[in-house]
């Protein structure tokens, strides 16, 4: 078999490669600025372009491109060759350091959400050296931020680097103030877990509705659904493992630590887990990951679907968030340690966490909402959408001896400064886990399970930094004009636990009753994008992300619009496909199936006159209510959709709550009558594949 170590990252101008074909000089000056965000010489880029395009060409590359992540969600990249021109009428190959810092993409067709005007296009690609650059196909790949002419982002990158920066700043000044002298940044890091949907591209391509939407919005549940709970972790097929091992071999080419893969709770649902690498580069892994996905299927003949929601009434597919954030020298600071004096940093910092959460719920909320999470969030199976934390049960008992000035019970250790005696030494898990909250403390890191699988984990994660910032900037600024250190530091602690114990939840977060009490506690719970995504700009927002210098006003209202604006198209588009395949293929399909029946009833009596065709003629009446109702829907949602255009409408906010009032509402009463025809309709007379042949068509 293939050597792993031998082929890992050889599409990656990694460290490796970096070391072996720089000078030194260069090399280090390239390490300062991707280690501690040093300024970068014109001259170190030219050395690095250079070295770049030699192992690019080498390595079958004829072309490059700035790699970027507008607001579309999907990566984006312009080829340009490295050929020039030489006197003697043939080419060489070259590449400039100016031409690896930065490009200049024409920006007009990416969504700026009214932050240029279209008469200027120009818009800026700027190197990350952060994010190794790579190879894809015949393209080197140079991870870059793209911004306007204004220097306002466009991009996804550039709000996440800033995050990134804010809280390294706030985390650096807490450290201080425990002596951690030594500690040069902060850094955090994440682990996405991707779930996805595999099946057989045949079948795909009969699906209007998975090509145009990548989901299904007709489609009745088959006998066996996901009850028998029996493929989670169970055996993976032999395609699947052949799927697998191919695309564990691309992504540990392009450097990308895929780490497990197991089946998930939903038939024909599977996952990947990377090993945690810094929030930048796991971004970019991640969207990279979500490309190989669709590209490795394909040559499987398969498709993956990495829609929230591909099927009604089987578990939809999410990414948790697995996050943490750890020093230059290797501490972890969410892990609670031995010593007294490394609990009450580990307890400052968890309250941070804790606080941030509670203070920024709708900014979690709001950074995981996409039309087709909203199908998952609130629905009786994902994380609901009220968000809220799991710390398990024996942190909470240590928060709450804390609270309440008692002792902790459950160690022997001895007495923290606090009152209370020195955490436990935990295991990873000590506790059962909590699948079902959105925001789960697992030992030493927190796993946000809100994300949607086909969203970047780009504004998770930039909100979760921004807010953990906020909450490190208060400490910090108090406990630096402390006169009693110990003091304040007790006091903050205690009081953070006070005042937002009502975002820690450890039951079930499906329940009914949960809705209930978090509406008594004050939570947050917006069950839809609508519902959420204005108050990206409530003043409070809007003050902590521009104080930490993450979004300017103007960007954020610009991403306001574009993610409204993405709801809109994206149930537009739904709507629009639901109203094709109910007049082009299943009003047409019953009918015929109908009208067979009538013929089959026809041609009985023909021969015996006396007979009563009990059910042709039942079946038939059913069939042609059905019929009645399915058209009567068809035209109700079309002019719910019509109405959009209506003067009353005056901006994306309105538009997007009718949406969600109206044309949603109308799509569900279709899909239901719908449903029904195809439980009561031949199975050589449906349209298209039904749910019992996708979901267990992968064999
Ligand atoms: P589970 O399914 O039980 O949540 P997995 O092993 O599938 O666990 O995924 C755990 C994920 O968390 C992996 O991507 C792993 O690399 C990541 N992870 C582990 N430790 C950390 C950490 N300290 N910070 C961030 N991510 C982490
Ligand atoms: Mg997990």
């Amino acid at each position: 078999m293939k050597n792993i170590p031998e082929y890992f990252g050889k599409l990656v101008f990694d460290d490796r490669v970096m070391k072996s074909m720089l000078s030194a000089k260069v090399y280090a000056s390239l390490k300062r600025t991707i280690d501690e965000d040093a300024p970068l010489d014109i001259s170190i880029a030219n050395a690095v372009a250079d070295a770049m395009k030699e192992w690019a060409t080498k390595n079958g590359a004829t072309h490059y491109t700035h790699w970027f992540q507008p607001l579309t969600g999907v990566t984006a990249e312009k080829h340009d060759s490295f050929i020039s021109p030489s006197p003697d009428g043939g080419v060489i190959m070259e590449f400039s350091g100016k031409e690896l810092i930065k490009g200049e993409p024409d920006a007009s067709s990416f969504p700026s959400g009214g932050l240029r005007a279209t008469f200027e296009a120009r818009g800026y690609t700027a190197w990350d050296p952060t994010s190794y650059a790579f190879i894809k196909g015949n393209t080197l790949c140079i991870p870059t931020a793209f911004c306007s002419y204004g220097g306002e982002a466009l991009d996804k990158k550039t709000p996440l680097l800033r995050s990134m920066e804010a809280l390294n700043r706030q985390a650096l000044r807490i450290l201080k103030l425990f002596g951690h002298d030594d500690v040069k940044y902060v850094r955090c890091e994440v682990g996405p877990e991707q779930e996805y949907f595999l099946i057989d591209r045949k079948l795909y391509d009969q699906r209007r509705d998975l090509i145009f939407t990548g989901r299904t919005l007709f489609g009745a549940m088959p006998p066996k659904g996901q009850e028998m709970d029996d493929h989670y972790f169970g055996a993976i097929k032999p395609r699947v493992a052949e799927y697998m091992e191919d695309l564990n071999e691309e992504l540990w080419k392009l450097g990308i630590y895929a780490k497990t893969e197991h089946n998930e709770v939903a038939p024909a649902q599977h996952e990947l887990a990377p090993i945690y690498s810094t929030t930048n580069i796991a971004t970019d892994h991640n969207q990279l990951t979500m490309e190989i996905m669709q590209k490795v299927a394909a040559k499987h003949g398969l498709v993956c679907l990495l829609h929230e929601k591909p099927f009604a009434g089987v578990n939809g597919s999410g990414k948790h968030n697995n996050w943490s954030i750890s020093t230059d020298t290797g501490i972890n600071l969410l892990k609670p340690g031995d010593t007294p004096y490394e609990n009450a940093q580990f307890l400052l910092f968890l309250c941070a966490v804790i606080k941030a959460v509670d203070d920024y719920q709708d900014l979690l909320r709001l950074a995981v909402a996409t039309a087709g999470n909203d199908h998952r969030l609130g629905a009786n199976e994902a994380p609901p959408a009220i968000i809220s934390m799991f710390l398990g049960d024996e942190l909470d008992a240590v928060l709450d001896a804390i609270e309440n000035d008692r002792p902790y019970a459950g160690s022997e250790k001895k007495t923290l400064t606090l009152g209370v005696d020195v955490l436990p030494d935990f295991a990873r898990d000590t506790t059962d886990r909590n699948r079902t909250s959105p925001f789960a403390f697992t030992g030493n890191k927190f796993e946000f399970r809100s994300v949607g699988s086909s969203n970047s984990i780009a504004c998770a994660n930039i909100m979760l930094n921004a807010a953990v910032a906020e909450s490190l900037r208060i400490y910090a600024d108090r406990l630096e004009a402390a006169e009693d250190f110990e003091a304040t530091l007790n006091g903050m602690i205690k009081k953070t636990i006070k005042d937002h114990r009502r975002i820690i939840f450890n039951g079930n977060g499906y329940d009914e009753s949960w809705v209930r009490e978090a509406e008594a506690r004050g939570l947050c719970n917006y069950r839809t994008t609508p519902d959420c995504m204005p108050h990206l700009l409530d003043d409070k927002n809007v003050e902590m992300l521009t104080r930490h210098g993450i979004y300017s006003r103007a960007e954020l209202e610009s991403r306001c619009e574009i993610m409204l604006e993405n709801y809109c198209k994206t149930v537009k588009i739904e709507a629009n496909a639901m109203v094709d395949m109910a007049r082009k293929q299943i009003l047409p399909a019953v009918e015929k199936y109908a009208a067979s029946v009538a013929e089959a009833a026809a041609s009985k009596r023909a021969v015996v006159p006396t007979l009563t065709c009990g059910y042709e003629s039942k079946l038939v009446s059913k069939l042609s209510l059905l019929i009645d109702q399915i058209a009567e829907k068809t035209d109700v949602l079309e002019v719910a959709i019509m109405n959009l255009k209506d003067e009353s409408i005056k901006n994306i906010i309105d538009e997007s709550c009718a949406i969600r009032d109206t044309v949603l509402c109308a799509m569900s009463e279709l899909r239901a009558v719908a449903d029904e025809a195809e439980t009561l309709t031949a199975e050589e007379f449906w349209p298209f594949p039904t749910y019992g042949d996708l979901l267990f068509g992968v064999r």
